[in-house]
């Protein structure tokens, strides 16, 4: 334990969030003696029952081992190392653990990682505050909806895409790089064990669909759909008849079916701040930088950012040294963007014609592309270690 921050009144880090960044940077605050408040909007049941990621990299394990924090997901999480794509083509597996750099995914799903962490947060003596809506940043001084005010030397904003962290970082003159991918997926969540043993893929002329296990029992499924799509215009059958056609089931056989916990409509949009902080107000995870769910890298990022912001305020708090934070946005974006790149490759494998297809033929060459990439990953050795180093990698 490192030499516990005291600035009077003052919290060292006020963090705005209780996400996978939040919690992360909580913890590894805590563990170097450093105060923190953690101020979530929500309740703490939503918080803990919120179902989005599953897939973990070998990076963010070791991240979260290294700071105790990984028992839940090492003695409940799974190893994952194959993935498999379908198409008119047929069908193919990789199995990437054996590629690249020979890593692996764990599969822990989010909102299991979350309950770990929050726990560990509050035995190690930390403060969280929930229903606790921040709605202005400004100068280290956080007002909280019921208007109380919260200061800190330093505030974090970890809340999500659409939070005030990145509003309030705006005004101070960062720049965003934007790119929306034109595709919505419909996010599904279904209490059935996984279908397949692999990541499934599949390539259909009526769009995308993937199969991602979770756990034993429960299974996420995406489709395709066009933007605007209204979730509650997609029935159970709906659903399981449009998954059965898009992953063919009548070539590949049938689809472990049963009820249908959650729907959800994701639109695919990725964005990077060039700057994620300065002064008194630094980003993590989602707030710094939202990546569409194509390469499962969304919470990843969030571990990275906010173990090397960890770094960074421990080293200002208890050393008087703002080195790290100087340092903060050229140690996490060029693996950021490593991370932005791969997820629109996949984005391009997976969905085929873009929106600036707009003609017949254009989306002809666009079809043609996808298959042509598809192709290529089937057959090309080099190709593949490219595929698995960056599909695992952070
Ligand atoms: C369907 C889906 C599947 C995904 N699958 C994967 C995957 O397999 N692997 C992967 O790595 N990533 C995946 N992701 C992405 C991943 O879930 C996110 O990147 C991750 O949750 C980001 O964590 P975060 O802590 O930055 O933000 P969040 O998890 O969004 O947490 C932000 C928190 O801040 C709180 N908050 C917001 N505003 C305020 C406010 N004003 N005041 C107080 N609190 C506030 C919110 O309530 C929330 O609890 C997926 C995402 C989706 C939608």
């Amino acid at each position: 334990m490192g030499k516990r921050f005291n600035s009077g009144a003052r919290t060292g880090v006020v963090i705005v969030g209780a996400g996978p960044a939040g919690l992360v940077l909580g913890n590894l605050l805590l563990d170097h003696g450093i105060d923190c408040v953690i101020l979530e909007r929500r309740e703490r049941k939503a918080v803990e029952g919120r179902a989005r990621a599953g897939f973990l990299a070998a990076h963010s394990v070791r991240v979260l081992t290294q700071h105790g924090l990984a028992e839940g997901l090492l003695t409940r999480g799974r190893s994952h190392r194959t993935c498999l794509f379908r198409s008119e083509q047929g069908e193919f597996t990789l199995d990437y653990g054996q590629l690249g750099r020979g890593e692996v995914h764990t599969v822990y799903p989010q909102q299991e990682l979350v309950r770990d962490l929050l726990a560990e947060y509050l035995r190690r003596g930390g403060e969280i505050r929930f229903d606790a809506e921040v709605e202005e940043i400004s100068e280290g001084r956080v007002r909280v909806r019921d208007g109380a005010d919260v200061t800190g030397r330093y505030v974090a904003g970890c809340d999500g895409h659409r939070g005030v962290g990145r509003a309030a970082l705006a005004a101070l003159g960062t720049r965003t790089a934007r790119r929306d991918h034109g595709v919505s997926w419909l996010a599904v969540l279904v209490a059935a064990p996984p279908s397949l043993a692999a990541v499934g893929y599949a390539l259909h002329a009526r769009g995308f669909a993937g199969h991602m296990a979770r756990t034993d029992t429960v299974t996420r499924y995406y489709l395709q759909c066009p933007r605007g799509t209204d979730p509650a215009d997609w029935s159970e059958d709906r659903i399981w008849t449009e998954l059965a056609t898009r992953l063919r089931t009548a070539e590949f056989g049938p689809l472990k079916d049963g009820p249908v916990l959650e729907t959800a409509v994701v639109d695919l949009r990725s964005d990077v701040l060039d700057r994620p902080g300065t002064g008194r107000l630094w980003l993590a995870g989602d707030a710094a930088g939202l990546i569409s769910p194509s390469a499962a890298k969304g919470a990843n990022l969030a571990v990275l950012q906010a173990e090397r912001l960890a770094e960074a305020f421990a080293r200002v708090l208890n050393h008087d040294d703002d080195s790290g934070l100087a340092r903060y946005a050229a140690d996490c974006l060029p693996r950021v963007w490593r991370a932005h790149e791969f997820s629109h490759w996949m984005s391009t494998l997976l969905h085929g014609p873009s929106a600036e297809d707009t003609d017949e033929a254009e989306a002809r060459y666009g079809r043609a592309l996808q298959y042509a990439r598809l192709d290529s990953l089937r057959t090309s050795r080099t190709h593949q270690d490219f595929f698995a180093e960056n599909y695992t990698g952070i």
